[in-house]
């Protein structure tokens, strides 16, 4: 097997024509699926429990990083001891990768310094004390039925997604106003939400596709709108029945609606793996989805993009699943833009004696938090608490040459080649193994009999391979 892919050759150029038709003659179509990827266990103790509100408490302070997404980082456009309402802008840039952040709160500004940010670096951060004074919470599950979508313009559609600061709410952070602006050039024909929750334990978006799902669908046929899409697919793994079954009651009396039921398979909600399996298009190797048609988005930004274009809400709240068996009360929590974890994990009855490992998202791409003062974010789906009997820590030892690593590979690279690369420091040969298209993915070292970590040496040595670049 070449390394980057069976479509494409090692430099990128693809090998044949792969097959780029799309046939959707059922509203619903299926067994959906990819090369490679893994089955873990499902694990998913919270998809029963319905979502509950989190209140912030008076006199504590929320964290609102300038740096939530993809982009050029924000700029605080609030002053100290400033008085800030829930829903203000308090930090916006000029560029247009970016998205302006808000206050999920009234409050007080208490400080404007570097923090800790869950990526493990400092960055400038608006302290605000929450006041004793809040707003009524705006409902998010009865969206209106009523709701006129040719009533707003393409273009507003996409203004209003960036006056609302949303980003992608898989974890990506991607500005979506971006993926909004219509390019005449690479036209979309295709808008493809993501609803298959692919990680094991997180259970955000199958609650939201239970319980909001007219407001994924109208924020589906926004998107449509604004970028021109005759065609609109949401795509749930076959482990979400009643999620399907949902979806189906509304989308199969709205022409060009369509379900795509996915084979539960990790990573099937990667941008590239999903386009694949569900049209059949392969993006190229250094390529966008656009390049094939196709815009991705997932089923919370959409449903955020509803709430902004029907009342003007803005992206200062989310679901975050928060679980493992080390957390006291899981569930899945609707909770403010900026709420410490360490509130949240409180709120959640707090976490138990044998806990090993805290992860910021799910237990294959989550980062492991190191501090719990760190802020809940417009990208976090997820916090997992593990106990020891959860997650352990094993020697490596050497490679077998078993090529698990790479039969698995949803990229179709080679693993173990570009981490023995990056092991001797030859940074040169892991790019020539495509290293910078890994998507970290963990499946090379969730397979891996040896216990190597290969995802982690992959990940060193793509900070490597950049700075070689530069
Ligand atoms: S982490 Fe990278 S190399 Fe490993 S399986 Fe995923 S895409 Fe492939
Ligand atoms: S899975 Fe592990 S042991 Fe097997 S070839 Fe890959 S690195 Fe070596």
């Amino acid at each position: 097997m070449q390394p980057g892919g069976c479509a494409y050759a090692k430099d990128g150029r693809k090998r044949k024509n792969m097959p780029a038709k799309l046939d959707m003659s059922k509203k619903v179509f299926g067994k959906c699926t990819f090369p490679g990827g893994v089955h873990p266990p499902h694990r998913k103790l919270t998809e029963g429990l319905p979502v509950e509100r989190v209140s912030l408490t008076p006199g504590h302070d929320v964290v609102i990083p300038m740096v939530q997404h993809i982009g050029a980082p924000c700029k605080p456009v609030v002053a100290l001891k400033q008085e800030v309402k829930a829903g203000e802008v308090i930090g916006r840039a000029d560029a247009f990768v970016s998205a302006p952040v808000h206050s999920p709160c009234n409050g007080v500004v208490k400080s404007i310094i570097p923090l800790f940010h869950p990526s493990g670096r400092k960055i400038e951060s608006v302290v605000i004390t929450v006041g004793e004074q809040q707003p009524e919470p705006k409902p998010w599950q009865e969206f209106p039925a009523e709701f006129d979508l040719n009533a707003i313009s393409p273009e507003t559609i996409a203004q209003v997604s960036d006056n609302c600061g949303l980003v992608g709410a898989g974890g990506a952070a991607f500005p979506t106003r971006v993926k909004l602006v219509a390019n005449p050039a690479k036209p979309i024909d295709v808008v493809l939400l993501n609803g298959c929750e692919c990680e094991p334990y997180l259970t955000s978006d199958h609650r939201l596709m239970l319980e909001s799902p007219l407001s994924i669908i109208t924020g589906l046929r926004l998107a449509m709108r604004a970028v021109g899409a005759a065609k609109g697919i949401i795509a749930i793994e076959d482990n979400k029945q009643d999620a399907i079954n949902k979806m189906f009651d509304l989308v199969k009396k709205i022409d060009g609606l369509h379900i795509a039921v996915c084979k539960t398979k990790y990573p099937q909600g990667g941008e590239k793996q999903l386009i694949r399996a569900v049209t059949g298009r392969e993006v190229p190797l250094w390529g966008l989805p656009m390049d094939v048609g196709v815009m991705v988005s997932n089923v919370g930004t959409a449903s955020t993009l509803a709430w902004s274009c029907f009342d003007g809400r803005v992206f200062n709240e989310r679901i975050v699943t928060v679980t493992g068996k080390g957390v006291n009360r899981p569930g899945n929590y609707m909770v403010p833009v900026g709420m410490k974890v360490e509130d949240l994990l409180a709120h959640c009855g707090g976490i138990k004696n044998n806990v090993a490992k805290i992860l910021l998202g799910g237990p294959m791409m989550g980062a492991t938090a190191y501090r719990l003062d760190v802020p809940v974010m417009k990208g976090t789906s997820g916090i997992t608490v593990m106990t020891d009997d959860e997650y352990r820590l094993l020697d490596e030892t050497a490679c077998i040459r078993c090529s698990r690593c790479v039969d698995n590979c949803p990229v179709r690279l080679l693993p173990t080649t570009i981490a023995h690369a990056v092991k001797a420091r030859d940074i040169q040969k892991a790019v020539d193994n495509h290293i910078t298209a890994c998507i970290e993915c963990g499946c090379c070292s969730y397979v891996c009999p040896a216990q190597i970590p290969l995802v982690q040496y992959i990940r060193a040595g793509k900070i490597k391979a950049r700075e070689l670049k530069k």
